[in-house]
């Protein structure tokens, strides 16, 4: 299928960054603005080459990762989407292309390059932006990226990008302090001593966030009279009547329209029941409570989703293609595809144990509702489930919590073995 569209190449060696005024100009007025503040830990007289790996909630992220790593040149890992109709701009402020979720030894290669060139290798190692503001999974794949590489590893994590503009509603909330910290992790010399496993759990826990916690700890007020708008796109199951896609948002307000329970979303991120019990006024334990239900729907082999869906697809960065409609279907043997572009029939599948997490969308591009973005390595795949009886957190939480029950089956089978 597009046997004729010419595909992204992956493959050009990234360049070094070149106009780093431009980069500087259009990171500098942000950092600004949120009255930024970068706290620098272990990173007194290191000097690039490094590999940073940032957290990831919003654009600004790009932008504060520029100002800590001034005045030196950086290579940033971007996804294909970012690059659309502005190819050549990006590649001139040094990014590097990836299709989310997939493993390419091309991308290893290209960051070695800029490790060997002495620049600094930006990674955002959760691939997505985070849906309520905490870490998103990791991959097991960054521990031996680290080791190979020999080179200092340095974290960046951001505070209030998240609670400034979430994914679910991206209107600026014009907070001031937001807040990262840059951290030398791990030495050279450290790297070569530690096994991948350790070096893994060194990542976890300092890549450990809370926007919401780091707000109310900050007393960080946010008056946005709309700022619970969009809220019922991650929180899709009511606690009360445990009815799933019947919430709604307006104004300050969560609310189920099966039960009709409200819940007030404070100046302080937290949830209040306008009447009776607040079941969760942190809205990241309502999250990992939608968590927990899914991941009983997989054990007991109750979890299936299916729909007609809307498939567009974007071999390169000139824009998407409209492939017209299509199915999809995910349970316990993963995502498949299934579709017809101009009389010839397609599928695309990706097994369980291929996805540890998937890339999914809200609203995207104002255009046509939530998405699921599935990936192989010459293509993306923008999936749009029709009709209203879905939610696309949920798919999300499914894949990671599917890729969680092999994983554990695995490791069992093996301790057996
Ligand atoms: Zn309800």
């Amino acid at each position: 299928m597009l046997d004729d569209v010419k595909r992204f190449d992956m493959s050009k060696r990234s360049k070094r960054q070149r106009l780093l005024p431009l980069a500087w100009a259009l990171s500098y007025p942000d950092i600004i603005k949120h009255k930024n503040k970068i706290t620098k830990v272990n990173m007194k007289g290191l000097k690039p080459p490094y590999l940073l790996l940032c957290n990831h909630n919003a654009f600004m992220d790009f932008k504060v990762a520029t100002a800590a790593v001034f005045p030196h040149r950086a290579n940033y890992v971007v996804a294909i989407d970012g690059f659309l109709k502005r190819e050549w701009l990006l590649r001139a402020v040094g990014c590097i292309c990836k299709r989310k979720f997939t493993n390419d030894i091309v991308l290893i290669k290209q960051l070695k390059y800029v490790i060997d060139r002495g620049d600094i290798a930006v990674v955002y190692p959760e691939a997505r932006y985070s849906l309520c503001g905490t870490t998103a999974v990791l991959p097991e794949s960054l521990g031996k990226l680290a080791k190979l590489f020999k080179v200092p590893v340095v974290t960046l994590i951001c505070h209030g990008h998240h609670i400034n503009s979430p994914l679910w509603n991206l209107t600026d909330r014009k907070l001031k302090g937001t807040q990262a910290t840059m951290k030398q992790i791990l030495t050279a010399d450290e790297l070569k001593t530690k096994s991948v496993e350790e070096i893994n759990e060194i990542l976890r826990n300092e890549f450990y966030y809370d926007d919401f916690a780091w707000q109310k700890e900050n007393g960080i007020i946010i008056n946005f009279p709309k700022r619970a708008e969009g809220l019922h796109k991650v929180l899709y199951q009511c606690p009360k009547c445990k009815a799933e896609y019947k919430m709604s948002s307006k104004g300050e307000i969560l609310r189920c329209d099966a039960c009709g329970k409200e819940w007030e979303m404070t100046e302080l991120g937290e949830l209040k029941a306008t009447k009776g019990k607040t079941e969760f006024s942190h809205i990241p334990d309502w999250y990992e409570w939608e968590r927990k239900n899914v991941r009983r729907e997989i054990n007991d082999g109750k979890y299936y989703f299916h729909s007609a869906v809307r498939v567009d697809s974007l071999p390169n960065a000139d824009g998407y293609i409209d492939l017209g409609k299509g199915t999809l279907t995910h349970d316990k043997n993963g995502f498949l595809l299934e579709g017809e572009y101009k009389g010839e029939k397609y599928v695309v599948e990706k097994p369980v144990a291929s996805l540890y997490s998937c890339h999914i969308e809200y609203e995207y591009l104002g255009k046509f509702g939530d998405c699921v973005d599935l990936n192989t390595n010459t293509d993306t795949y923008y999936i749009y489930p029709e009709g209203k009886d879905f939610s696309v957190t949920k798919i999300a939480l499914a894949t990671e919590e599917l890729y969680n029950a092999e994983m554990e089956r695995k490791k069992q089978a093996d301790e057996k073995n």
